[in-house]
């Protein structure tokens, strides 16, 4: 049997990991996946046929946690009675927050993979393997930086990369600093080099992630010793601009050459810092893309007081409409939470009209729920659900109403999609975003199937709009 530090390339079965949340876990999960690849599995098509299933599960609401616990169920049905050779995992935010308790009432769980545990992935299957029942990692690492090595699986377009991990913020209603530890970031050098990898690998397009990035480089001395976000940023282009202009890289596509590095993007910032700086990188690099993600999460600033994430509204609203100005047609989207304690008709009112006001290009708006060990807890929830929905519903169709105009303004303009395969409600649609990440969605040419497509730049002209949907005919091929 191989040794956990052994990658093994003798086949060990196929694998499926369930994903659940943000797009952190997305890249948690292309993290595990490729771990997976490296051990000697071979992704499944569908969950029955795996040997390897992990749920990567999300608790940033109490509906995602329910989610992730439910589909673990259904699988215990007839999973290991169909396949004996079938191990079963439970990872991220919901593992960490519960450990040992996941087990119970899953008996037929063979390990839990706390959020930062998953590189000790071979090293459980191991120990699963060898035997041992009911394996828990779920410790926190107690250094002030780490290092890293972005995985993704090979001919990858686009890739996310982790630059910091934790939060300190401690936003009253948020069980992020909880589940996933305190504020820790990669120096500025390794993620430079990391990016440069992978764009010799393939990759195009970059997500730089971090649940405030922000705050990224202060627990390795900020600006003092060099590690701060628009220093990353510029760094990047400058890295991106060198290897175009050496001929490592050919943008046209042409020559066979790596593409070069053609979009960088972040998520996610946060209000308070979303300064002169930062305004001035989007509109002075190139290379970073025309959208910009700032929950803002209320327009009200009592509630944002008792969220603990006050920004003076006019100074939020006088910087964006500054970034609109130096970025003409920049995307800006934005995070709400809807009812959360203490939220009267009148604070639901001023985020009605923030939204109004800023006219954003999408937005995400969740129903507060409380989440265990958060300072909101003590305020109680509230604002009867009945409420909250019926708010929900009322800000959504105000913000169907903005996006069905911004979105018609689209029309006839041919923008250049990068192609992410499949739209997921059609096989045979294909999808991709424009620079400012608007989806769009296409139907490829007879004898083209979207898989051929998928990784590609491709001209697309904007045909139809509707609030949430934007569909297009690819221009030439
Ligand atoms: N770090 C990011 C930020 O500061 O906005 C994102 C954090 S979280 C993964 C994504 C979104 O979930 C938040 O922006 C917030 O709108 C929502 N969220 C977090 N906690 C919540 C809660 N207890 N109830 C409802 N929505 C919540
Ligand atoms: Fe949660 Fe606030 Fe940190 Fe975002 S910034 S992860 S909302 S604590």
């Amino acid at each position: 049997m191989d040794t956990p530090a052994q990658t093994s390339s003798a086949p060990r079965g196929k694998y499926f990991i369930k994903t659940f949340g943000c797009q952190m876990n997305l890249h948690d999960s292309d993290r595990m996946a490729s771990t997976s690849v490296d051990q000697g599995y071979s992704e499944a098509a569908e969950i029955n046929e795996a040997d390897l299933v992990i749920f990567n599960s999300c608790s940033i609401r109490d509906k995602s946690e329910q989610k992730a616990y439910s589909s673990m169920g259904l699988l215990r049905k007839d999973g290991k009675k169909n396949n004996p050779k079938l191990k079963i995992g439970f990872a991220g935010c919901v593992a960490q927050q519960d450990r040992k308790e996941v087990f119970d009432g899953a008996p037929h769980l063979d390990f839990v993979l706390g959020t930062d545990s998953l590189d000790q992935l071979p090293e459980v299957l191991y120990r699963v393997e060898r035997g041992e029942r009911r394996v828990m990692q779920v410790g926190f690492d107690p250094a002030n930086d780490y290092s890293l090595e972005t995985k993704v699986l090979p001919g990858k377009a686009a890739a996310y990369v982790n630059i910091m991990k934790g939060c300190d913020n401690f936003c009253s209603y948020c069980i992020v600093p909880f589940t996933r530890g305190r504020e820790k970031s990669r120096r500025l050098e390794e993620i430079v080099q990391d990016v440069k990898r992978l764009v010799l690998g393939g990759v195009v397009e970059i997500t730089l992630l971090g649940q405030n990035v922000n705050s990224f480089g202060k627990s390795l001395g900020g600006e003092a010793a060099g590690q701060t976000f628009p220093r990353l940023l510029r760094a990047l282009q400058v890295m991106a601009d060198e290897m175009d202009a050496r001929g490592t890289t050919d943008p046209t596509g042409r020559s066979g050459r790596p593409r070069g590095l053609r979009r960088i993007r972040y998520t996610t910032s946060h209000p308070k810092d979303f300064d002169e700086e930062m305004i001035e990188c989007h509109a002075t690099l190139s290379r970073v893309v025309p959208h910009l993600h700032l929950p803002v999460q209320s327009g009200s600033p009592k509630v944002l007081k008792r969220m603990k994430r006050y920004v003076p509204i006019e100074l939020y609203v006088s910087r964006l409409e500054e970034l609109r100005r130096r970025v003409p047609g920049i995307t800006i989207t934005t995070d709400l939470i809807i009812g959360f304690p203490g939220e009267t008709e009148a604070d639901f009112a001023q985020t009605v009209e923030l939204i109004e006001r800023i006219r954003y290009d999408n937005l995400y708006a969740y129903t507060y729920s409380p989440r265990p060990g958060t300072h909101a807890l003590k305020f109680g929830d509230t604002v009867p659900e009945d409420v909250k929905k019926a708010r929900h519903a009322r800000l959504l169709d105000v913000q169907a109403n903005i996006q069905k105009e911004k979105n018609r303004e689209q029309l006839g303009r041919v923008e250049e999609i990068l192609c992410e395969g499949a739209s997921p409600r059609d096989p045979l649609v294909a999808s991709g975003r424009t620079l400012g990440m608007r989806v769009v969605n296409f139907v490829p040419p007879k004898d083209v199937s979207v898989a051929a497509l998928d990784g590609k730049f491709l001209p697309v002209r904007i045909t139809d709009a509707t609030s949430f949907t934007l569909n297009g005919e690819l221009e030439l091929l």
